[in-house]
């Protein structure tokens, strides 16, 4: 195969892909980066997969009223966006095509995970199909790619996970040519497809992981993540206000960042940028002038570095019937959850209980619980509990955070329900209630991160 030259994938957000001004600002980069070759990757509109995901909620009788906000979130941009009747014309026939098998989709009812992933395609390939217009009618040669084509993964729907060997064969065959010829690729995020040809999505925000899918098939040189703040924050900085910008981080920083909360990166980004040494930089789609984060393989030194937090967690309590765990019990336990796909987050174990935290929307919790209950007494929590981790690499050999972090809690009379101190070093984690998070990240920031 011919080599493929080396480029940059440039992937812009929801928030990105949302006003005229917006637009413009992508067509910007597309040509300040544009020696460098790149591939872009967009998300669906601000609001259009939320709205997507709603029709498989709401009454029949409502679809067409919902349909048509959706086609008018289009409409406008496409009407902001560009100068003739005729280009505006292009792209709403492209959109009412997309929207009218989405709402006979929508029609039938039947909700199951694979017919979501369905629905909610439309979102990125209505988008891609306007981005890659706007760059055509701003003379930059452009293609929509519709990333079914080339992200290639399991069955896993709603979650999927890609197959590496297969999706590097297909971006390399589709991709390359485009390249070569200095057509710039815009390509769907979230989407990918099974072999059988049935699209699949690569879970919440996973545009983020198809950029890094696509870097990692094209060996590219960088793959930088567009968003609505100046990069990664030492706390989100919508809800902690004294967060600060940091402007160097380590992949295993900003993987546990991202897998324990922060969402501005989808928590499997950074694995396929890792496989090639990629380095990826997050950047502010509004403020061109803020040089982001870089996240390299490089350490930068050790200790805290960020708060990460999650609004809510599910707790599940396990306790065995008999007073002592019987032989083999953690491992009954733990197959049971794999086998219905419940990722876990923390861990604790005493002499007769187990207590777990997952992500809510989290595979087939109910049906887990009742084989659990086979040999076992189980208590789910969903709404109480909430998690706050403290990241940066060696944390916890670090003297005394421990010891602070339990007396600033104590101080403020909120109760540690659980803790967990990973064996990598690079993690502390509190379990908390729900109701006391917020307060307690922008406490904890407060004590440790200021300055
Ligand atoms: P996009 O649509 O571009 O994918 P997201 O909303 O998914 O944007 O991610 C960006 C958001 O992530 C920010 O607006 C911010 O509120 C949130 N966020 C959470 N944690 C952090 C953090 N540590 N640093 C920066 N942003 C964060
Ligand atoms: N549009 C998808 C979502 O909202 C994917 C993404 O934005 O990354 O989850
Ligand atoms: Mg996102």
């Amino acid at each position: 195969m011919e080599k493929t030259p080396s480029n940059i994938v440039i992937k812009f957000g929801g928030t990105s892909v949302a006003t005229k001004e917006a637009v413009h600002a992508i067509i910007a980069i597309v040509k300040r980066y544009r020696k460098s070759n790149p591939v872009v990757v967009v998300s669906a509109l601000r609001g259009v997969t939320e709205g997507l995901l709603g029709l498989s909620k709401c009454p029949k009788a409502q679809l067409p009223g919902r349909i048509s906000a959706l086609r008018a979130m289009h409409q406008k941009l496409a009407s902001d966006l560009f100068p003739t009747d005729k280009d505006v014309a292009e792209v709403m026939a492209y959109v009412d095509e997309q929207l009218a098998a989405t709402e006979k989709v929508a029609r039938k009812g039947r909700f199951n995970p694979a017919a979501m992933d369905q629905l909610v395609s439309a979102g990125e390939i209505m988008s891609s199909f306007l981005i890659a217009k706007a760059l055509e009618t701003n003379d930059i040669a452009s293609r929509q790619v519709v990333s079914t084509e080339i992200v290639a993964t399991d069955d896993n729907f709603m979650q999927a996970e890609f197959q590496p060997k297969e999706t590097e064969k297909n971006a390399r065959r589709i991709l390359a040519p485009l390249i070569r010829r200095g057509i710039v690729p815009v390509v769907t995020g979230f989407l990918g497809s099974t072999k059988k040809g049935q699209t699949t999505t690569l879970g919440r925000g996973g545009s983020d992981y198809s950029a890094s899918i696509i870097g990692r098939s094209l060996d590219a040189k960088e793959i930088q993540i567009w968003t609505d703040v100046d990069g990664i924050f030492t706390a989100d900085p919508r809800v902690v206000k004294n967060a600060r910008i940091i402007s160097d981080i380590s992949y295993r920083e900003a993987s546990e960042m991202a897998a324990f909360g922060a969402k501005v990166l989808h928590p499997r980004t950074i694995r396929p940028a890792v496989e090639k040494n990629i380095p990826v930089r997050v950047l502010n789609t509004f403020n061109l002038k803020a040089s982001g984060t870089l996240v390299s393989p490089r350490s930068t030194g050790t200790g805290l570095k960020a708060i990460a937090f999650k609004k809510n967690v599910v707790l599940v309590n396990v306790y065995s019937d008999s007073m002592l765990f019987s032989r083999g019990f953690l491992a009954r336990m733990f197959e049971v959850f794999a086998r219905h796909q419940i990722s876990i987050d923390l861990v604790s174990v005493s002499e007769v209980s187990v207590s777990v935290t997952l992500d809510s929307n989290n595979g087939h919790l109910d049906a887990a619980v009742k084989e659990l209950e086979a040999f076992s007494k189980v208590s789910v929590h969903k709404d109480s509990f909430g998690m706050i981790s403290l990241i940066g690499e060696g944390i916890a050999s670090a003297q005394d955070i421990m010891t602070n972090v339990s007396a600033q809690f104590s101080r403020h009379r909120i109760p540690l329900r659980m803790i967990s101190m990973g064996a990598s070093d690079i993690n502390i984690s509190l379990v908390i209630p729900a109701a006391d998070v917020v307060r307690a990240a922008n406490m904890v920031h407060d004590e440790f991160l200021r300055n």
